[in-house]
This record gives C-alpha cells, sequence and structure tokens, in this order.
C-alpha cells in the first residue's frame, strides 16, 4: 500500500486541456472518488496515476518515489475499466491467473491466490467457466478478482459499475466498498455518479474543466460545498439558488429577493456583512426546505417563504414540490405522505443553517 500525490499535473491534447494543474494527496488506504461531468479530466487523470498517460507538467508520487516517467507495469497498479476487459477465450481462472503469471510467480501460488481472490469476490464456483457464460455482474466481479489478485499499491477504477443493471449496481457498491475496506488497499475511483461518490469515497474530489474544485469528505461537500459549481453538482434534486441583495436593518442581515427574503443575525456568516448593498447567490437544498405544517408542534420556523404549488412530483418516497415565488421556481423535498394540491399556496421554512450564500462573481462560498 502507498500514498499518491498529484503535484500540479496537467495534461493537454492539442488545444484541450483535459487536466489543469491538478495537485491531489490520496492517504495510504484511502478510497478517493474523482467526481465530475463527462469530458471534465477524470479519466485522464487515473490514466496519467496509471502511467498510460505522460502529463505534460507535473509530478505523480507513489510514496516518496516519482513514478512519473515509470511504464505501468513499473507501478504494481491495478486497472478495473467499465467495459470489464475479461478475454473471452479464457477461462475465469485463466482471466485472474493471467497478471500472475506475467510476473512469473510460482504456479502453486497462482493457485493460492486465485482462490483467494474468487472466494472473496464469490465467484469460486464460476472459475471454469467462460466469460461468455456469465452474467454482466459476475464478468464485473471477475475484473475485479484479476486487479486484486496481485496484490497491487494502487486500486484504479474508471466507472466500473455503469454497464451494470441499477440493482447490482447498488449491491455492487457496497461489496467494493468492503472489499476495499478489507484489502485496505488505496483505491481511485472515476464517476460521474454524486450517488456511488456519496456512498463509496471516503472523499471526493469533486473536478470541472480539468480543474479540482474541492477535495472533502461526502459530508463536507454536501454540507459546506465551496462554490457554487460543487454546490449545483452535488444533490439531488439540485440546491436551489437565486440572486439576492445583501443589506442591513439593525442586528440583521436580509438577502433581498421579491417574495423571497430570507434574514440571518448579523455575524451569521462573518464574510456576508462586507457584501451590504451587493448582490450574492443565496442557496438552499431542496430538503432543507420544510413545509410549515409538517414543522413538529412549537417549532421554531425561522425563516419562512410563501409559493403557489404549481406542480407535484410523486416519487413513493418523496413527494418533490415545485413552488412558484416571484423571484424563482423552489423545489421543495418532502415525505411521500405529503400532496397539496395544485395552485394552493403554501409556506416552506428553512433553518438559518441550511442557507449558503455564495459571491457571484467568483462563485466562492461566502461563510
Ligand atoms: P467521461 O466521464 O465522459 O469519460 P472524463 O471526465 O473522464 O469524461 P476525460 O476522458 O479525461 O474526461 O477527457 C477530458 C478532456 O480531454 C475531454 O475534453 C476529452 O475530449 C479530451 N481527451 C481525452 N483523451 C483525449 C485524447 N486521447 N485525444 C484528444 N483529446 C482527449
Amino acid at each position: 500500500m502507498v500514498d499518491v500525490h498529484l503535484v500540479n499535473v496537467t495534461k493537454r491534447f492539442g488545444r484541450t486541456v483535459a487536466v489543469d494543474h491538478v495537485t491531489l494527496d490520496v492517504e495510504d488506504g484511502e478510497f478517493i472518488v474523482l467526481l465530475g461531468p463527462s469530458g471534465c479530466g477524470k479519466t485522464t487523470t487515473l490514466r496519467i496515476i496509471a502511467g498510460l498517460e505522460k502529463p505534460d507538467e507535473g509530478r505523480v508520487l507513489f510514496g516518496d518515489r516519482d513514478v512519473t516517467r515509470l511504464p505501468p507495469r513499473e507501478r504494481n497498479i491495478s486497472m478495473v475499466f467499465q467495459s470489464y476487459a475479461v478475454w473471452p477465450h479464457m477461462r475465469v481462472r485463466d482471466n485472474i491467473a493471467f497478471p500472475l503469471r506475467i510476473r512469473r510467480l510460482p504456479q502453486e501460488e497462482i493457485e493460492r491466490r486465485v482462490r483467494w481472490a474468487a472466494e472473496l469476490l464469490r465467484i469460486e464456483d464460476l472459475l471454469d467457466r467462460y466469460p461468455g457464460q456469465l452474467s454482466g455482474g459476475q464478468r464485473q466481479r471477475v475484473a475485479v478478482a484479476r486487479a486484486i489478485v496481485v496484490e497491487p499499491d494502487v486500486l484504479l477504477m474508471d466507472e466500473p459499475l455503469s454497464n451494470l443493471d441499477a440493482l447490482l449496481r447498488v449491491r455492487m457498491r457496497s461489496e467494493l466498498k468492503k472489499l476495499q475496506r478489507k484489502l485496505g488497499v488505496t483505491t481511485i475511483y472515476v464517476t460521474h455518479d454524486q450517488v456511488e461518490a456519496m456512498t463509496m469515497g471516503d472523499r471526493i474530489a469533486v473536478m470541472n474543466q480539468g480543474r479540482i474544485e474541492q477535495v472533502g469528505t461526502p459530508d463536507e461537500v454536501y454540507n459546506r460545498p465551496r462554490n457554487i459549481f460543487v454546490a449545483g453538482f452535488i444533490g439531488s434534486p439540485q440546491m436551489n439558488m437565486w440572486k439576492a441583495r445583501v443589506n442591513k436593518l439593525e442586528g440583521t442581515l436580509l438577502l433581498e429577493a421579491e417574495g423571497l427574503t430570507l434574514r440571518l443575525p448579523a455575524g451569521r456568516l462573518r464574510g456576508l456583512e462586507a457584501y451590504t448593498g451587493r448582490e450574492v447567490v443565496v442557496g438552499v437544498r431542496p430538503e432543507h426546505l420544510v413545509p410549515v405544517e409538517l414543522l413538529p408542534a412549537g417549532a421554531r420556523p425561522g425563516n419562512t417563504v410563501e409559493g403557489t404549488v404549481e406542480f407535484v412530483e410523486a416519487l413513493g418516497s418523496d413527494t418533490i414540490v415545485h413552488l412558484s415565488t416571484p423571484t424563482a421556481t423552489l423545489l421543495v423535498k418532502a415525505p411521500g405522505t405529503y400532496r397539496p394540491s395544485l395552485g394552493s399556496r403554501i409556506r416552506v421554512a428553512v433553518e438559518d443553517r441550511h442557507i449558503h450564500v455564495f459571491d457571484p462573481g467568483t462563485g466562492e462560498r461566502i461563510e
């Protein structure tokens, strides 16, 4: 096992800057997820760590060993891809043994390790089949077994669950995570699926246009997104955002927007006072807008805003209410039993700690 460091790594393809001065420290044994929209540079970053791409600038370190110029085979890494990349003409047993044969391990050791990996992935009964005789989920297990059988220092996975159906994906998510914990192998996992990122990662690096926007635990990126991009990318439905003008009234800062004014005690967000007289972007997640009628009896509602019910999405476990206000249509995520009628007026409450404020110019969070 090893810790991995990217230091100021840049990779260009012609005029495209695929990876733009990325610096990232991954701890020994950590499961880190590179998350971002299509084309943001996740795969290229992973391929640079693997040694499949050479960066134009910057360095890659495994521990204190500079591996920037080393080929993949000298890095002791394993990769798992979305397309399982198992060899169709080899039985499962030989697929898993293949990287060990290349390393010329003794036959006994190969057999021992194949058994170990197959047991971990619960595919002991499939060892004599060919990949064509397996389901997609089983094939992906073979690919993972083949990756871990060499006991890599670093395990790299690129959207390994994307080809599986929804149910299997959920199951494999927790299985892969448990396996990684058990092995303690440093793991870097690429996905554009925020649920995968939130449920699997010890930390998430959110990428956008070749850059890392924020690195943090799932809680950190969710509850304290560093900027508008992260706030909007993480969370479903998306965070509600609207523009408001900051005004000061005695001990209170007003975030003024037509029909959507919120009040915060001055000092609640220390950086906000400097914005008095200026515009900011206010953000509140749909699940943090609570219909007042659902608040526990006696609860102090804090800020409330009123709107007209424009549309109701009944999703079973949740109800998403589209609430129209003069400034913006807000999405409200309420329990599935909540069914306001279309056209009715409802009032929703938000606690101060759930109000996010961003600088509209830089997009940065105001603390
Ligand atoms: P996806 O989720 O769609 O796989 P990604 O975040 O993994 O996207 P990359 O595959 O790293 O993104 O691509 C980043 C940028 O670099 C994109 O604009 C892509 O078109 C470009 N790119 C990647 N590989 C090459 C290549 N070999 N030649 C030219 N451009 C490339």
